[in-house]
């Protein structure tokens, strides 16, 4: 089988050692093995990008920016050979596939903007004849790891940005779905980025374990799994590194009784579904707020859900395509069983759907009312097509909710009602908010995080916070005093 290797200091490299097969989740089987990098390959990484960093620290951040320029256009150039490659190793459908790689393309443009973006802060006689300026240094070499479920976007949220501040990038991608990101790392070395600048390691948990623990790896971005993100966080911060981990989600949205209802079916359709729900900001419980608007909303989306079409990646027409691996289609058929036991009522059930690739991972749209806080379905992350329908008697308690629950990475509200949108978006404890815009996606000039245990760390991932993460300030303060001592030793702060 093809072995999907490393890219180091620019060459692709396939050492002995462990490896994983790839699976092509539509289809149900392996295509390709993914090499699992060891701490001396990871060690190898780490000194091409170290070496690579005294040069490239100071390369004009516009000439830095070119290259992103040029990158922008392979990618837009290569675009469906990218979705192709996500489709086949994820299952996305091309046009979600497309979709994830233009939220990606877009931060690269704002890498673009670098010599904006780094231009600092200057005060002109802070004292007498002193001058002081900020300025935002690179950190050296960085790391980032990304989960499977958006292959090219993750990336492109950290490496871009953190690049064109000038540092170099240590890349560990998911071993699940690699080739698409690869690919892609090489593009931008095609666009014309030095060798070391970016390294792409694929492996698990050792290549990790490496990263976290390593002298040289002066920061950390990680996108996946709560649990895995907490792990990162607390490694990385025990060895010293700024980290910022940003974990898993249960996004809710709230559905009030004046609510444009079919308006807020569609949305929720798309949001909950699209990408089998293997989103962290799909939409997995809707919290109806009267039973007459709950009735309505579980009516009218049964309906909807019979046009469902889910299948392989290679169909244009599906909506939604396969789960990543058995594995996890069997875990989120579990879920949809532990609701049936713990008394909730499955509307539309979606195990077992009817397509013509029997072998593959797949789920159809599975939409569950009568579901509780307390039950498994509801407090844990299923990360599959599977909607859950929470009935409450008023905005508060939807908002009260939505609270308690230890996730806090997206959420929205569908009304007619400005006072109580304004009032829910300024004080639900969420850090992504929607008002009758089901997946509040933050664009690339912003920045993307959650609250709660949705994100370890301080700043948002790219934008502004982007920025932030991935340089350190240095204030200057200066003076040029004519010769001869002026003012003597002074022993108090000067005013
Ligand atoms: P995951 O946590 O299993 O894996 C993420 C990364 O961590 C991968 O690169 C993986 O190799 C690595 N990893 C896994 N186990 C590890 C371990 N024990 N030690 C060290 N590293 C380990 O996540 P996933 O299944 O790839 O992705 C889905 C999850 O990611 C969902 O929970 C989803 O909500 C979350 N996610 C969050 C965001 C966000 O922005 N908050 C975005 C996308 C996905």
């Amino acid at each position: 089988m093809n072995p999907i290797g490393h890219l180091i200091n620019g060459e692709l490299v396939t050492p002995e050692g462990r490896h994983q097969p790839v699976y092509n989740p539509s289809a149900g089987s392996a295509h390709a093995d993914v090499l699992l990098a060891s701490t001396a390959t990871v060690e190898q990484a780490i000194a091409s990008a170290k070496a690579a960093f005294p040069a490239w620290r100071n390369t004009p951040p516009a000439k830095r920016a070119r290259v992103m320029f040029r990158f922008k256009e392979l990618l837009e150039a290569n675009a469906d050979e990218i979705a192709r490659l996500i489709g086949l190793e994820h299952g996305k459908i091309s046009h979600d596939a497309l979709g994830e790689l233009q939220r990606g393309i877009e931060n690269v443009e704002y890498a673009c903007y670098a010599p904006e973006l780094l231009k600092g802060e200057h005060s002109k006689n802070v004292g007498p004849g002193i001058d002081s300026w900020s300025e935002m240094q690179p950190l050296g070499v960085v790391a980032g790891i990304t989960p499977f479920n958006f292959p090219a976007m993750v990336p492109l949220w950290m490496y871009p940005l953190a690049i064109v501040s000038g540092n170099c990038f240590i890349l560990k991608p998911s071993e699940r779905d690699p080739s698409s990101t690869l690919f892609i790392a090489q593009l931008l070395h095609e666009a014309g980025l030095p060798a070391g600048v970016l390294n792409v390691v694929n492996g698990d948990k050792e290549a990790v374990d490496a990263l976290l623990t390593h002298a040289d790896i002066a920061a950390v971005s990680f996108v996946g799994s709560t649990p895995i993100a907490e792990y990162i966080y607390q490694t990385a911060s025990a060895h010293g590194k700024r980290c910022q981990a940003l974990g898993g989600a249960k996004n809710h949205a709230i559905v009030m009784p004046d609510a444009d209802m079919d308006n807020a079916v569609e949305a929720l359709t798309g949001a909950a579904f699209g990408s089998s729900g293997e989103r962290c900001m799909a939409i997995s419980v809707a919290v109806a707020v009267g039973d007459e608007a709950a009735d309505t909303l579980v009516a009218k989306l049964r309906q909807r859900m019979q046009s469902l079409k889910v299948g392989a990646y290679s169909d244009s027409s599906n909506d939604f395509g396969p789960l990543i691996t058995a594995a996890h289609k069997a875990k989120v058929e579990g879920y949809i069983r532990s609701a049936e036991e713990e008394g909730a009522v499955v509307v539309v059930d979606g195990r077992n759907p009817a397509v013509n690739d029997a072998d593959g991972f797949f789920v159809g749209g599975t939409l569950i009312d009568q579901v509780k806080a307390g039950m498994r379905c509801y407090e844990e992350e299923i990360f599959g097509p599977v909607l859950v329908v929470v009935r409450v008697d008023s905005m508060q308690a939807a908002m009260d909710l939505i609270d308690a629950h230890e996730y806090g990475n997206g959420t929205c509200l569908f009304t007619r009602d400005g006072e109580a949108a304004r009032y829910f978006s300024d004080n639900i404890q969420v850090g992504m908010v929607g008002i009758n815009v089901p997946l509040p996606v933050p664009v690339s000039y912003h920045s993307f995080g959650g609250w709660k245990r949705s994100l370890f760390g301080d700043l948002f991932a790219y934008g502004p916070d982007g920025v932030r993460f991935y340089t350190r300030r240095k204030t200057i303060t200066q003076r040029w005093p004519s010769s001869g001592v002026r003012e003597g030793a002074q022993f108090s702060f000067p005013s």
